[in-house]
């Protein structure tokens, strides 16, 4: 089966302060990272065993807080890449750590997803981080959140990126009709499907791989369908994939979140995404450096 983790372990931390997120200011115990580490490395060691499986599968870490700043999910990505039955293995990750690591990853299957937080890190380090994937070779996008004070600073980071560095931004959804026409118009210059993000998806009875061969995985190995839905659908080392597989219709009145409605195949952004989709790069922003031609 071809199929799409995400994980998301025990760790609520982070090494940045944002004020708007829950993580911020959470400091985990000793105890709660070594059970971190220890599911992080029951779960590496099962997609391990799953080449005797036939089964191929895209990895996505997104952790509650910064993973990277632990060496487990380091070496985790850097090993997972390396698999010949791991088709890509992508991170959400603030790209505030040392990156001499990535020389390690397989390019052709490692991405990142970036967020950029304008309030914790000056400009010119959070651009140099990324230059350093970019000059690697090594597919990255890069998103913020699109609030009304950051708007320069979106625009700003589109500005002294290389153009074939896509920049996302994902809508304020805290309060309903936060934009005017201008401003979505505004942030879709930055994003050329930012309105995608802004809308919310009635999803309730329609059709999701969520479920089928898109799985949420928690720590302990419990799985989930999606992000949304809090219900838990099995065991993922008890049950493996074929036992948890089963198609299902979305049980939510929305999904608003980029993570969930790609995987309704209702939507038309698998064809503007293709390969990309997981990590959030559409097709037309391959890295032209890739192909040897710089566009800074
Ligand atoms: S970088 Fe991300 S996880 Fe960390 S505090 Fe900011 S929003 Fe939260
Ligand atoms: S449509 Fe969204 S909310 Fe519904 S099952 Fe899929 S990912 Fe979950």
């Amino acid at each position: 089966m071809k199929a799409v983790l995400y994980y998301r372990g025990s760790l609520s931390s982070c090494n940045y302060d944002c004020p708007y997120c829950p993580f911020s200011k959470n400091k985990d115990s000793k105890e709660t990272l070594m059970k971190d580490k220890q599911q992080l490395e029951t779960f590496v060691s099962w997609v391990r065993d799953q080449e005797v499986e036939r089964h191929e599968l895209s990895i996505f870490f997104n952790p509650y807080g910064e993973a990277l700043v632990h060496r487990w999910y380091r070496e985790a990505i850097t090993e997972l890449s390396n698999l010949s039955h791991v088709n890509k293995v992508a991170v959400q990750t603030n790209l505030s750590v040392k990156l001499d690591w990535t020389t390690e990853l397989n390019k052709k299957k490692a991405a990142f997803w970036v967020t950029y937080h304008p309030g914790q890190t000056k400009e010119s380090f959070f651009v140099s981080q990324c230059m350093k994937l970019y000059e690697q070779g090594i597919s990255f996008s890069v998103g913020t959140v699109g609030l009304r004070s950051a708007f320069e600073d979106i625009e700003h980071i589109r500005k002294v990126l290389p153009k074939d560095v896509y920049v996302w931004v994902n809508a304020f959804k805290d309060r309903s009709n936060y934009y005017t026409q201008e401003e979505i118009e505004r942030l879709s210059r930055v994003d050329p499907y930012f309105e995608w993000n802004v809308r919310d998806y009635d999803s309730l009875g329609k059709k999701c791989g969520a479920g089928s061969n898109v799985f949420y995985v928690q720590g302990p190995g419990l799985v989930k369908r999606c992000y949304k839905d809090r219900r838990v659908i099995g065991h993922l080392y008890r049950e493996g994939l074929e036992g948890l597989s089963a198609e299902r219709l979305c049980g939510m009145k929305k999904c608003g979140c980029y993570i969930g409605y790609i995987h309704m195949p209702e939507m038309p952004i698998r064809e503007v995404y293709g390969d990309g989709l997981l990590e959030r790069i559409p097709t037309g922003y391959v890295h032209a450096h890739r192909e040897g031609e710089a566009l800074v």
